[in-house]
């Protein structure tokens, strides 16, 4: 089982480095760090060793990390944290774009008498930052926008986001979990009070995430128990994860440029080639502005999850931007949001690369996609003159 994987955005192989480096903790390196003798001791030498490694590649203090479970817990904790601490207010804004770990926080907090301003974004998936601007109230609590769209990889302006929140005295919070390792952040330089990552976005393994807190930033945990990670997440440290996730963080960080160059020319290759060879296709988000390793392309006339099962077969792991849920089938919200037609909104597929992917892999999908669409469209029973219903009604 050797796939050729195109779906990085969802989650990542753990690299090689990153395992070596965790494996003493799964052995001879068991010690809880917090404990009073030199075992455990060792064991919290080196996770300050990882907290300090992780600060240098974000360029914050050591004490503005926190480390958690998970990109979910992090984005939880920050918007949570941010509504516990100023009690007085209940309005949040983020957009219609954002992870579901954001967005159905969002509408859970509605469910508990929180007020959400939800930002729309135009068809190539960017903000109106004249809406944003807007939209902030004297009861506004936290805004929270994403640094990157996991879906269409557009990236959002969050130096001259963060900027206007602390002109109008706001506290932002970004999710950066498909930014880090492929975007440059420096947090001496970029004024945001949280930002959340995830180790298995980046090639550290899944259930270890981070939360960044800016020093004097006002903060309620969410996790109460233990006095770990100086009081504001209890539970004894995710050790080997934690090591890890350092490592992947030092590693995203030194192949930054790589990941720019080579990945970058990868995907456009891809893509590309792809527009070139089948008719009817379009890309979907911001092609001046996106991440180096994601395309996300909207054929017409056919149904992400057929191409999905039918590149399968070929070994080839890609994403739709459809979800199928039961029965109905929806369009991703992303691509709603975006205004994308519906005719290219259900053909939509994420590709999303990784410094391991190799020309082999493009070469391969150039060859299979021409074939697998033209096989599907003749099956189809759309086209131009019978377009499938707007059954979308969500
Ligand atoms: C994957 C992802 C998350 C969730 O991270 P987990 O570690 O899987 O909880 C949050 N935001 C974005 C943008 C993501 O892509």
């Amino acid at each position: 089982m050797n796939p050729v994987y195109l779906d990085n955005n969802a989650t990542t192989m753990v690299a090689p480095e990153v395992l070596e480096a965790m494996l003493p903790f799964f052995g001879e390196l068991y010690g809880n760090p917090s404990s009073m003798h030199t075992f455990g001791g060792e064991v919290g030498h080196r996770l300050k060793k990882a907290r300090a490694d992780a600060a240098e590649t974000l360029g914050c203090a050591p004490e503005e990390i926190i480390f958690t479970s998970c990109g979910s817990e992090s984005d939880n904790t920050a918007i949570r944290s941010a509504l516990a601490a100023q009690p007085d207010k209940r309005h949040l804004i983020t957009t219609r774009v954002e992870h579901p770990a954001v967005l159905s926080l969002a509408k859970h907090l509605e469910e508990k008498d929180y007020e959400v301003t939800y930002l729309g974004v135009d068809e190539k998936g960017r903000l109106d930052l004249g809406e944003l601007s807007r939209a902030i109230r004297k009861d506004t609590a936290l805004v929270s926008v994403m640094y990157a769209n996991n879906e269409t990889g557009t990236i959002f302006p969050i130096p001259e986001i963060a900027a206007l929140c602390k002109e109008r005295g706001v506290l932002v919070h970004t999710d950066a979990v498909q930014a880090v390792g492929k975007v440059g952040i420096d947090l001496a330089e970029l004024p945001v009070d949280m930002l959340a990552l995830s180790g298995h976005k980046l090639h550290a393994q899944k259930g270890v995430g981070l939360l960044y807190v800016r020093r004097g930033t006002p903060y309620r945990p969410f996790l109460i128990g233990g006095h770990q990670e100086r009081g504001r997440r209890a539970g004894t440290e995710n050790t080997a994860g934690i090591i890890g996730l350092a490592k992947a963080m030092t590693l995203a960080h030194d192949n930054m440029v790589e990941e720019n160059t080579r990945v970058k020319a990868l995907r456009d290759r891809l893509e590309q080639g792809i527009l070139a060879s089948v008719p009817d296709t379009i890309v979907n988000g911001d092609p001046d502005n996106r991440l180096p390793n994601t395309s996300s392309i909207a054929f017409k006339y056919v149904e992400g999850e057929a191409i999905l099962l039918m590149l399968d077969q070929y070994g080839i792991c890609a994403s739709s931007g459809s979800a199928c849920t039961s029965g109905s089938l929806e369009p991703s919200h992303v691509l709603r949001a975006m205004g994308v037609p519906f005719t290219f909104a259900h053909g939509s597929i994420r590709f999303s690369l990784s410094r391991y992917t190799t020309d082999k892999d493009v070469d391969l999908v150039l060859e299979v996609m021409p074939k697998v669409i033209d096989t599907l469209r003749r099956m189809s029973p759309f086209n131009e003159k019978t377009p499938p219903k707007q059954a979308c009604t969500c």
